[in-house]
């Protein structure tokens, strides 16, 4: 077994029945990714648009993209066509480019509201006002279902400010789900997927824990 398929069966078996799991390759080769399909992956996560495009072009079509990362309006049209789930909506002009974009291409674009859970300022999202003010403009755009919402917690050691953070969020998601046809809570990445699945996460986001560090190359 390659160790991408056996670093994947590790954390398949810690996953809590239900729990989705995209497997987030951003800067990875597709050759990794292809590993990991052979293996039985379908979600993949990516944070920049053409990187995905690229990919989704070389790997096969039954494949569910995920678009995890902050989205850049003008980049809308390159994955209107096929993008499975926009995890990080934080602004209503993304709302309003991926209707834009998923008429032109005939369908609708799921998407989750990105919350600002953390105590850092770097990490992108609505606040709790914010979102809930946006939530009576979502209709506007018919050719966008958001499905739930998406957090990131701070990257801290303190396994309390996590969970916390992502109760808070749980919360948050419990409020309005029913009203507004919520099924997804898009928690959790390698370093605090257990907390997040406590927490009632319905996907999780893992990278480095399948396939190994990321190199950053300045
Ligand atoms: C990179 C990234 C992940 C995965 O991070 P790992 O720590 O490698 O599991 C999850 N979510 C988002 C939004 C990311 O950018």
């Amino acid at each position: 077994m390659t160790q991408i398929k056996s670093a994947l069966a590790t954390v398949r078996d810690t996953l809590i029945e239900g729990v989705a799991l995209v497997a987030v390759s951003k800067t990875k080769p597709v050759e990794l990714l292809q590993e990991a399909y052979e293996a039985g992956q379908r979600d993949f996560g990516e944070n920049k648009v053409q990187e995905m495009a690229l990919k989704a072009e070389a790997m096969p079509k039954d494949i569910r993209w995920h678009m995890i990362g902050h989205v850049q309006t003008n980049k809308i049209k390159y994955m209107a066509s096929f993008v499975h789930l926009v995890h990080g909506v934080d602004r209503e002009k993304v709302l309003k480019e991926l209707d834009k974009q998923a008429k032109k291409a005939n369908r609708t674009i799921n998407c989750l509201l990105q919350v600002h859970i953390a105590q850092e300022e770097t990490k992108f999202g609505w606040s709790v006002d914010e979102l809930e003010a946006v939530l009576p403009n979502l209709s506007a755009y018919s050719n966008v279902k958001v499905c739930g919402l998406m957090g990131m917690a701070s990257n801290t050691s303190d396994k309390e400010q996590v969970r916390n953070e992502f109760l808070g969020l749980q919360s948050l998601f419990n409020t309005h789900a029913e009203a507004q046809r919520w099924d997804t809570l898009s928690i959790g990445m390698s370093g605090d997927y257990s907390i997040a699945m406590a927490c009632g996460a319905t996907h999780v986001r893992i990278g480095s824990a399948i396939f190994g560090a990321r190199n950053y190359t300045p």
